[in-house]
Order: C-alpha cells, then structure tokens, then sequence
C-alpha cells in the first residue's frame, strides 16, 4: 500500500476497495453514495484497526456528521495537508489536540454510508482547494520528515538530543515518552535498527539492544525520540 496509508494503519494488513474519482452511486442502510468519490477506501478485512496520525499535527475537528459517520479532521503543516478520516468505530481523540506519529486518532469503523469496515481518506491542501487523490499525493508529493535533529529539548532533562549507545540487554522502544506507551515488536523497528538488533543481538529481539547506537531527535524528562520510537536515556550512554 501507500507510504501514507502504512503510517496511519502502522503497516497493518489493508487494501485499496475503492478509489479516488468517478463511481457508480453506492445504496447504503444510510443513503447513496454520490457519483465522484472524494477520497480513497481502505479496507481491513472487517477489522477494527487502530488509525494514527502520521506525524506532527493538530486534531481540527472530529466528531459525528449528518450521516451518522464518525470522522476526524488532522493538519500536518510540515506537509500542507489535512486529512480526513471517515467512517471510524471509535474516536480517541479532541479538537485542538496535538498528535504525533504515534497518536491513535480512532478505530476503523463502518458508520455513516458504508457497506463494509473500512478507512474513508480525504485529503485537502491546507492552501486551500478541493480534495485531492490520497494514493497519488503519497506516491508523487509525500515526503518523510527531515533526519536533522529537532532542537526541542526539556530544559529540565540531563540528557540532550545526540547519538546513543544501548547499554541494557533488551531496552524497550515506546510509542511516546513513558512506561504507559505501547512497547513496539522487532517488526516495528526501523529497518537500520532492525539490522542493528540483528547484528548486536543475534536475534530478532522486541527493543533495542546492547551496543547499539542510536540519534536521538527529541527529549521528554529521561526519555529520549529515535527513529524507531522513544526509550530510557537512564539505560543509554551518550557518544
Ligand atoms: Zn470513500
């Protein structure tokens, strides 16, 4: 699939079902569908996946439309686009919030006029214009953030943005700066860290490994943001 469909299903299994463009009118239980599709489908095999944002963003709006779908708005000014995410389950996100990469926005859902479980994606420009072709904008104008390091950092940490070493056996890789983020597996991992853990390791451990050296972008009290996701500086050497 597209770049920017793996980063919102975080590579879980979807497919397009339906693309952006002209299309005969679908019925559905809350009315037909109109005649030019304004965003492509995903489907999840009837799955409820989780849906993330993709980077840096804010949440615009979010909530139930007229039809009944649930959907949520997010901006991406690094990228100039806001998505909309249709037809969810769930929403576990607020107007106003600030999302990152790893930011659940809601679960794959099938209300509103839907036949089947499925992700609708809208895209606009935040420059204005109508909606664009989600797969097409992935493939030509998506492009992945910069690998410069980020200048943020908590005045209050004792740690700084900078390279790494791994001085723990297996050190947890998190989806945000705590012990309360979901802990990645080895198939989550960056493809360089992925190859480090093989190399240092021996196997295909679930975190980072001993030896290991890492560029941290971004840091939040002991935490530190790599490539992969976040982890305990407390367990790292700096280079
Ligand atoms: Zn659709």
């Amino acid at each position: 699939m597209s770049t920017v469909s793996n980063l919102i299903f975080h590579n879980a299994k979807h497919y397009v079902t339906s693309e952006f463009g002209p299309r005969k009118t679908i019925s559905t239980a809350a009315g037909n569908t109109s005649t030019y599709h304004y965003g492509t489908d995903y489907g999840t095999s009837g799955k409820k996946l989780t849906q993330y944002a993709i980077e840096e963003g804010t949440i615009l709006s979010c909530g139930t439309a007229s039809d009944g779908a649930k959907y949520v708005w997010v901006s991406y000014p690094r990228l100039n686009v806001k998505m909309l995410h249709y037809h969810l389950d769930s929403i576990k996100v607020k107007t106003g919030q600030k999302v990152t990469a790893d930011t659940a926005l809601g679960t794959t859902g099938k209300t509103g006029k839907s036949t089947g479980v499925h992700l609708h994606l809208g895209i606009k420009k935040l420059s204005g214009g109508g909606y664009i072709d989600p797969e097409a904008w992935s493939k030509n104008e998506y492009k992945a953030p910069g690998t410069k390091p980020a200048t943020t950092t908590s005045s209050s940490s004792k740690y700084k943005p900078g390279t790494y070493e791994v001085t723990a056996a297996v050190l947890n890789v998190r989806t945000g700066p705590g012990t309360n983020y979901r802990r990645k597996t080895y198939s989550q991992l960056s493809a360089d860290a992925r190859a480090q853990v093989k190399k240092y390791a021996g196997y295909s451990a679930n975190g980072y490994v001993k030896g290991m050296v890492c560029t941290v972008y971004e840091v939040n009290g002991s935490w530190g943001r790599t490539p992969s996701g976040w982890i305990s500086l407390d367990h790292c050497k700096a280079k």
